[in-house]
């Protein structure tokens, strides 16, 4: 395998990107991570190479990554395939409100 083909991919890649929220081209080839729901279920995915706007900060995806992305979602992102798992907190935003309402005054010192 010939790795120095790789980053020649990448620019004729990013070099035909056009942003799709403003039409422009100054479009530059990021990593990113990313939470998608399934359901009620959350899935990570990491690593992810996307397309960035410079002009108006836009991240999209190529049709490559777009396309393993309906696959994965297809297979229903199996948990087998997971290179790890997070536990994650949980807010409810209803009961963050009641905590800040000020007619609680905090307690005394
Ligand atoms: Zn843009």
């Amino acid at each position: 395998m010939n790795y120095q083909d790789r980053p020649q991919d990448h620019l004729s890649r990013t070099e035909e990107a056009q942003c799709p929220q403003c039409g422009s081209v100054a479009v530059g080839l990021t990593s990113v991570r990313s939470a998608l729901w399934q359901g009620e279920r959350l899935v990570i995915i990491e690593g992810l190479p996307a397309l960035e706007c410079r002009t108006c900060r836009e991240q999209f995806y190529d049709d490559v990554t777009a396309t393993m992305l309906d696959l994965l979602r297809g297979a229903g992102f199996p948990e087998e395939r997971a290179d790890r798992f997070l536990k994650v907190p949980v807010f409810d935003y209803t009961q963050l409100l009641k905590r800040a309402d000020p007619a609680e005054p905090e307690p005394p010192r």
